[in-house]
């Protein structure tokens, strides 16, 4: 009661006041005005209003990142309207710190940003997106500042191949800055992630290719938060590529070349077969066996990147020298790979070995020896001149391998293994793919379990001289080509 008196009291005049209260009431009326001096804003005012202090638009960005900047953490709501197209953020309990906004953008689809103040007590700031078309957008909310960005649209894939290239035209993200690129094991995979991009529903998420290696490509929405596009190529082996973008017509480029091997006809020829065993290992292995699987391997991986092969012999058959290098010559292939595994009477005897006959089989041997190695990890016996008849009658480059010894238990061992079979093959595939000039689309080897893999320490202690391996090839039976040619 005092209090409203006294208020009233005041509102007439103020010097009465004094006159009309007794000195009790005095007291205490000056009690309640000191604590109005005290604590005003508990008395008087309801929660402060958050302050915009900024709106800031990152134009040089492809998301156009926009920024919004408070004093305190914002308490917003997102929605859109429709004709025309905008999204609002309405910020509750916010005054703009200085002018209403209208930012001008005129990039993709996104037209101005305008800010205002919406309304008063309660204060509500809106920040209004006007767009020339419905835009995928999303938010991140970070206390006292807000970012919007607006993600790119993956639009469609096409893809156009040529002789020696495919090129993949991914539409919408040319001006994506950021693509993640990674190589992916068994199968191999080439993988492209397209950062901040929604994938437009209704396109085409699988297209196949089949040629040089390159089995097809497929998209996908991989991610939402955040936003990626997943492109990703299926392929044999790695293939070299380049990523361009054209800007005009809003694409991105991915230009992938085949394997330098593509389209190239070699002939594979797996040594002896049928009535002729070749070598016969220690553990009783024949040599014919052994030689085809590996040309078999070495087939599929050339037919798999679109090599045009041609095998001497895909069965367990007989076949005179001869008719092995008529099929090359009459095939006018490029190159003959003849498959062989050496014997020894010298048991210790193992390694690797490559021979031509000609200059033109001697730049072969040079791409496919240290290759073959490379795959193998086996002992080093060189590159060498020899008379075989599959050399002398071939008229195209030629080479023929020895994969190890199958006279030497090591070497006999890892020859039962089919990755090591497989290695083979994979260290002659590299050695042709070097040899027409390729330099990426290299198929890596197996790596093959510690038990059955020699180490080089061990090799070390088994090398042999040079004078025991000129006493070897000097005393050894003819080569084993010559002799079924007998
Ligand atoms: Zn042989």
């Amino acid at each position: 009661m005092i209090i409203n008196c006294s208020t009233n009291l005041a509102h007439n005049k103020k010097m009465n006041v004094y006159e009309m209260l007794p000195k009790k009431q005095f007291a205490n009326i000056f009690f309640v005005f000191l604590l109005f001096l005290l604590f005003p804003t508990k008395i008087f005012s309801e929660a402060e209003s958050n302050i915009i202090l900024g709106v800031e638009v990152d134009s040089s960005s492809p998301y156009l990142p926009v920024k919004v900047k408070a004093e305190k953490k914002l308490e917003f709501r997102v929605f859109t309207l429709k004709n025309p197209e905008r999204i609002v953020f309405d910020f509750y309990n916010c005054k703009l710190s200085g002018k209403e906004l209208k930012i001008s953008v005129n990039k993709r689809t996104i037209e101005n940003i305008r800010v205002a103040q919406n309304q008063l007590s309660p204060d509500i700031v809106r920040l209004v997106v006007d767009l020339k078309a419905q835009t995928y957008f999303r938010f991140e909310d970070r206390g006292n500042e807000l970012l919007i960005l607006f993600m790119l649209v993956l639009k469609g894939i096409t893809l156009k191949t040529s002789d020696n290239s495919a090129v993949v035209y991914i539409e919408g993200v040319s001006m994506q800055s950021e693509v993640r690129e990674e190589k992916v094991d068994f199968p191999p995979r080439m993988v492209f992630d397209i950062k901040e991009t929604v994938l437009e529903k209704n396109i085409q998420q699988q297209i196949s290719c089949g040629k040089g290696g390159f089995t097809g490509i497929r998209v996908a929405q991989f991610s939402v938060s955040p936003y990626i596009v997943r492109v990703v190529f299926d392929v044999k082996v790695y293939l070299k590529h380049e990523i361009k973008r054209d800007f005009e017509k809003d694409l991105l480029i991915i230009e992938v070349k085949f394997p330098a091997v593509y389209k190239k006809k070699i002939v594979v020829d797996a040594g002896h077969g049928g009535k002729d065993p070749g070598a016969i290992s220690v553990y009783g292995d024949f040599e014919k066996d052994i030689n085809l699987k590996v040309a078999l391997y070495l087939r599929d991986f050339l037919l798999s990147v679109g090599a045009d092969v041609k095998m001497t012999r895909q069965e367990d058959i007989f076949l005179p020298l001869e008719e092995r290098t008529r099929i090359a010559n009459s095939e006018r292939a490029e190159v003959f790979i003849s498959i062989h595994s050496n014997a020894s009477e010298l048991e210790k005897c193992r390694g690797v070995e490559t021979y031509y006959f000609g200059e033109a089989g001697k730049k072969l041997c040079a791409c496919i020896h240290p290759h073959l190695l490379n795959s193998l990890q086996l002992l080093d016996n060189g590159v060498k001149r020899a008379k075989f008849l599959v050399l002398r009658h071939t008229s195209m480059p030629a080479a023929l391998v020895e994969l190890g010894y199958l006279t030497n238990k090591k070497d006999a061992e890892l020859l039962k293994k089919e990755n090591f079979l497989k290695n083979c093959a994979i260290g002659i595939y590299n050695g042709l793919e070097s040899y027409f000039g390729g330099s990426y689309s290299f198929i890596s080897p197996i790596k093959i379990t510690q038990d059955v893999i020699t180490d080089f320490n061990e090799l070390k202690k088994l090398e042999i001289s040079e004078e025991e391996i000129e006493t070897e090839y000097t005393n050894q039976k003819l080569p084993p080509d010559l002799e079924v040619e007998k």
